[in-house]
């Protein structure tokens, strides 16, 4: 039990170290390798377990930081965890130079745009911006790999059924997708069945 088993990047490694963890919680020990071998996963999981984390170093892990494009795409419900799992991007994967942007509702569209064009890895954003921002073509999709829907059950529940849908559209035919959420009813295996293949299935 040991992040140093996990097959993770020497930098990305010294920056999880550096953050303050020592070892990974029970469902950074499960999901982080399918995610890294590139399985698709359901994972049931509340806050709280060490989720956030879990995505950002799977995101960290994956992403390739010779190429300024956006390879990796967070949704989540809440601006406040967007932002969040932005930080925590940005914390952990400090000395791989990870650039890493949340896209939330109620911050200026402008600069959102400037962000973007500048380039950026990894985006963390709020169902209807990120919507927005990718049919403005200001987001390109053409190089994203992992989509990540956090906190889906909550998700469904304010109603961004339709953004979640048309976001996943615009995205890659060989896409990664990984789903948490606390519950698993009808409308999120829906989902599960329309966006991935072969999940792999983890509850924490
Ligand atoms: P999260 O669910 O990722 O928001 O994590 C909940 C809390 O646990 C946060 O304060 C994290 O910083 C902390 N945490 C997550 N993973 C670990 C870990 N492997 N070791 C120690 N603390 C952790």
């Amino acid at each position: 039990n040991s992040f140093d088993r996990m097959g993770i990047k020497d930098d990305l490694l010294r920056g999880i170290y550096a953050y303050g963890f020592e070892k990974p919680s029970a469902i950074q020990q499960r999901a982080v390798m399918p995610i890294i071998q590139g399985r698709d996963v359901i994972a049931q999981a509340q806050s709280g377990t060490g989720k956030t984390s879990m995505i950002s170093l799977a995101v960290c892990q994956m992403v390739d930081t010779s190429t300024r494009e956006v390879q990796a795409l967070i949704v989540s419900p809440t601006r406040e965890l967007a932002s969040q799992t932005e930080k925590v991007i940005m914390a952990i994967g400090l000395h791989m130079n990870i650039q890493a942007h949340a896209c939330i509702g109620g911050k200026s569209v402008g600069e959102d745009i400037r962000k973007l064009e500048h380039g950026v890895h990894v985006v963390s954003g709020t169902p209807g911006r990120v919507c927005d921002m990718i049919k403005r073509r200001t987001l390109r999709t053409r190089n994203i790999k992992l989509l990540i829907l956090d906190e889906s059950d909550e998700m469904l529940s304010r109603g961004f059924k339709d953004q979640i849908y048309d976001v996943y559209r615009y995205l890659p035919p060989e896409l990664q997708v990984v789903l948490i959420s606390a519950t698993l009813p009808n409308e999120i295996l829906e989902i599960t069945n329309k966006f991935m293949t072969d999940p792999v299935k983890i509850l924490v």
